[in-house]
């Protein structure tokens, strides 16, 4: 079994998701005393939420490449950045590392593409919906037509990951706005999520959808089993 380098905190709300579906993935297919061998790095989010917010990207790569780079020196074979935000460092970290780097969009692109879907609707932080970073990846790379909610929209999503789910909020009226948020995209010609956002799956699940979601951090962590056991 391979190594599994994570770089996580981004928040620990879903770097505790990601543990426990690549444990449960490898105890699914190794056997029930079976379990992952990874490693985590996990970051104090407060500091990358204010250096985020400042649009402080240089220091925030310098922080990942740092943490990437000393999950290869104690042994990883493939990292992970357990956040869709943070891929916006994905080019420095590939730069500065030996180990293949597992974009999130990819696994989810590739199974959003596999299910025959053109026109994805993404919901993630405002830097993930509005930057080209990952919309552009889904586009070129998976061949999809990505549509983000309107201003209003972006804003409330935008709201409640950082006021609510990273700091372990569950609220049902924002469960409200993410289903009223999924049905506009679906009228504008949308016929899939992408939950673009690691910890969303806290929050809403295929009941609160008319439209098939595409959780990324299962499907990143899923992606990461397969990985380390081929
Ligand atoms: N985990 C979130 C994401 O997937 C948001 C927190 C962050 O900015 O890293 O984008």
């Amino acid at each position: 079994m391979k190594m599994l380098g994570l770089i996580g905190g981004m928040s620990w709300e879903s770097s505790a998701e990601y543990y426990r579906i690549i444990n449960q993935g490898v105890r699914e297919r190794c056997g029930p005393t079976a379990s992952a061998r990874c490693l985590l790095w996990s970051f104090d989010f407060a500091e990358i939420a204010i250096l985020q917010t400042a649009g402080d990207w240089d220091t925030l790569a310098v922080l990942l490449v740092d943490a990437a780079k000393r999950l290869e020196t104690a042994g990883a074979d493939l990292l992970l950045i357990c956040t869709n935000t943070m891929h916006k460092s994905a080019p420095e970290i590939e730069a500065a590392t030996r180990v293949p780097l597992l974009h999130i969009a990819d696994p989810a692109g590739a199974a959003v593409k596999a299910a025959g879907h053109k026109t994805v609707g993404l919901l993630g932080t405002a830097f993930t919906m509005e930057q080209p970073f990952y919309t552009q990846r889904l586009a070129e790379k998976h061949g999809l037509n990505v549509l983000v909610p309107e201003a209003d929209d972006r804003a409330e999503v935008h709201r409640v990951i950082y006021e609510e789910l990273v700091t372990g909020k569950v609220k049902p009226a924002s469960r409200a706005t993410y289903r009223a948020v999924i049905k506009r995209l679906a009228a504008r010609g949308a016929t899939a999520i992408v939950l673009g956002c690691t910890e969303i799956m806290l929050l809403i699940g295929p009941e609160d959808s008319p439209l098939p979601l595409y959780d990324t951090t299962r499907l990143h962590a899923e992606a990461a089993v397969a990985f380390a056991l081929a």
